[in-house]
């Protein structure tokens, strides 16, 4: 097991703009803001969603989409750095019209209805996100302290 620990920072409340991309939207505002490590919620809903699932065998993601209105049940996520830059890894569960569920890694092409978001910033040296040959993924490393 590896950990980072951290104090508390500044918590942000963002309501993103409606037909704006979710996770492009709140990687330019963590860019905007200087964030490089944070954890993050959000509800609301999506116009459509883009979403991933890793094949753990293969090591690839399989990537689809929904394209209908839905509800943003629960999302989370966090924010890191990868290439000198904050790094948004968000999940979501998403529910249609008649309460069934569908969930994933959320893409770039997911469009916003009304999703607020809140950045829960964490002060302290951000984790940096390193190639990892055991899953394939690209996961925090580097400055980690083994436990
Ligand atoms: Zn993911």
């Amino acid at each position: 097991m590896k950990a980072y620990q951290f104090h508390p920072g500044r918590v942000h409340l963002v309501r993103l703009a409606t037909d704006s991309d979710l996770a492009d939207s709140v990687t330019a505002y963590a860019t905007e803001h200087g964030i490089g490590a944070a954890s993050v919620t959000f509800l609301g809903a999506v116009k459509h969603a883009s979403l991933r699932y890793y094949d753990q065998d293969e090591k690839v993601y399989r990537d689809f989409d929904i394209d209908e209105h839905l509800e943003i049940v629960a999302g989370v996520g966090n924010i890191s750095m990868l290439d000198e830059a904050p790094f948004l890894h968000i999940h979501a569960a998403f529910a249609d019209s008649e309460g069934r569920a569908f969930g994933g890694h959320v893409n770039a092409g997911t469009i916003v209805f009304a999703t607020e978001v809140t950045i829960h910033e964490l002060d302290g040296q951000p984790p940096v996100r390193e190639p990892d040959d055991c899953t394939g993924l690209t996961l925090w490393g580097g400055n980690l302290e083994a436990e």
